[in-house]
């Protein structure tokens, strides 16, 4: 039998965690296969909604689920974990200071980046979700030195599934069809979706998406805007923001760097950026990426256009100055 693969995730007792620990037990996340062994964490005031997490899981009997650890103990989340989903954070209360945020998850980060470092298992991937999910995996990256930051990641899948969500439905093609879409940037309101490179498989073959579209008018302005926007658009129809796709799409987002990416396919994933693209050093940017035997690696020689290049540029301007205000917060 293979051995389980132990699969922590923080802020477990979250909306977030709810909707991805069954999703990793049913197997979405590595594969119909593999056991797993899930390591859930959250904060002390969250302690008894995640043991009540914990008795749900046992409770669901999932073949796959191997073990539950629930704890407010960072060290015993992260001993022995080859994957790590962080999804716990400071969440941004009305009236709270971009700066006040950035300082309380930079302190969270901070810590747990020392246990992960001091007591993950070798090769541990970690994938960063909570807000403000690149410069968090950053501050990750910078106090976890030992952990190799092609290790370390942060989402924009669920970015990059909204807009082949978005192009299924105007193509009323199945979204399985549409590919090659990019998430360039900062998962935020100034990232780029851009449809240059996407296709859509028809009866006829692949045909490039601006093509089968037809209306630059709408690719350039509407799309963009409602994948930007998507996110607060879910926040005023639900009251809650978005769980289920985020979990969804975090799941995606391990299960193809694990085992790789479809031929001729790739994704977007927030990853430390070597300069690729003209984008800074030293940031994490969303970028294409293709996978294979567990490595990422960023999609080379894609030809930019004006248009594209101001909003690459845009974005990766956030992300400086986010790292800069991160970075005082250190002080
Ligand atoms: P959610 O589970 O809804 O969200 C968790 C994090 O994911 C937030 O930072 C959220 O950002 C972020 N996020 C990133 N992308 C998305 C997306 N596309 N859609 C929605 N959210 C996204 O939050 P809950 O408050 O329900 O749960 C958080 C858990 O974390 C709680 O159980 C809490 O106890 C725990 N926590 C842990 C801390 C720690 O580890 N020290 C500190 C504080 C809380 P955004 O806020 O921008 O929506």
């Amino acid at each position: 039998a293979m051995d389980a693969v132990r699969v922590l995730v923080t802020g477990a007792a979250g909306q977030i965690g709810y909707a991805l620990v069954p999703m990793i037990a049913r197997g979405m996340m590595l594969g119909p296969d593999q056991p797993v062994m899930l390591h859930m964490l959250d904060i002390p005031a969250a302690a008894e909604a995640l043991n009540g997490v914990k008795m749900e899981l046992i409770d669901a009997a999932f073949p796959l689920l191997k073990g539950v650890v629930a704890t407010t103990d960072v060290v015993e989340a992260c001993t022995g974990v080859n994957i790590a989903v962080m999804v716990g954070g400071f969440p941004r209360k009305e009236g709270m200071e971009r700066k006040d945020v950035m300082s309380k998850n930079v302190s969270i980060y901070k810590a747990q980046a020392s246990a992960l470092e001091l007591h993950a298992a070798p090769g541990c991937k970690v994938l960063v979700v909570a807000n403000p999910a690149n410069t968090n995996a950053l501050i990750l990256k910078e106090f976890a030195p030992s952990i190799p930051e092609k290790n370390i990641t942060c989402l924009t899948r669920l970015d990059h599934n909204r807009a082949l969500g978005q192009i299924s439905e105007k193509l009323n093609a199945h979204v399985s069809s549409v590919k090659n879409v990019i998430i360039w940037g900062n998962h935020s309101s100034t990232q780029y979706p851009d449809v240059n490179h996407a296709t859509v498989t028809t009866r006829n073959g692949e045909k490039p998406v601006r093509e089968l579209v037809a209306n630059d008018e709408w690719l350039n302005k509407q799309f963009i805007t409602t994948v930007q926007q998507r996110g607060a658009a879910i926040i005023k129809a639900r009251k809650l923001s978005s769980a289920l796709s985020a979990a969804s799409s975090g799941c995606d987002h391990i299960r193809d760097w694990v085992l790789g990416t479809p031929k001729g396919a790739w994704v977007s994933m927030g990853v430390y950026s070597d300069g690729s693209y003209g984008i800074p050093a030293g940031i994490v940017y969303s970028f294409p990426v293709t996978c294979k035997n567990g490595e990422w690696s960023i999609v080379q020689g894609l030809k930019i256009d004006e248009f594209s290049r101001v909003k690459m540029d845009a974005t990766a301007n956030e992300l400086v100055e986010e790292k800069s205000l991160a970075y005082s917060c250190l002080n």
